[in-house]
């Protein structure tokens, strides 16, 4: 999938009938800004300013209709707290495991690993997730 630019990203909500408010703009400007990959809960804290009557669920029923768009990757690490990327296309994550800070890293698509892994186990392969774990450089100048 094609990485979307914000305006990108908002001419595809147009596209389909989801309707664009003040918050769900705000939410998406907020996800383009940051590279962070910000959970519904980090996002909820930074716009609770701008939108007092905004709760987290709103944020999370936002975050959902977006991804149903296809502007925004959930990354799910079997809690609730999934974080929000809005880099679509194919990439890395580089976690540190003391801050838990996600940086993308753009390698060439390890393709090859599901045509293998195919061939091997016979599944039909959708997808693949690599993740690579350290210590992020804030983290260990800290020491
Ligand atoms: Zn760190
Ligand atoms: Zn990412």
């Amino acid at each position: 999938m094609a990485n979307h630019s914000l305006l990108e990203a908002i001419d595809a909500l147009k596209s389909t009938r989801v309707r664009m408010t003040p918050q769900r703009h705000a939410i998406l400007e907020f996800l383009y800004e940051t590279k962070a990959h910000p959970t519904a809960d980090e996002i909820y804290k930074a716009l609770e300013g701008r939108f007092p009557n905004m709760s987290v669920a709103t944020v999370y029923n936002n975050l959902r209709v977006f991804k149903e768009v296809g502007i925004v990757k959930e990354l799910s690490y079997g809690d609730s707290s999934s974080r929000f990327d809005c880099v679509t296309s194919n990439h890395y994550h580089v976690i540190c495991k003391n801050c838990g800070k996600i940086v993308d890293f753009h390698y060439p698509g390890l393709d090859e690993v599901e045509t293998l892994a195919e061939h091997v186990t016979g599944f039909e392969i959708e997808n693949h997730r690599m993740e690579i774990y350290g210590t992020c450089v804030t983290c260990k100048t800290a020491h």
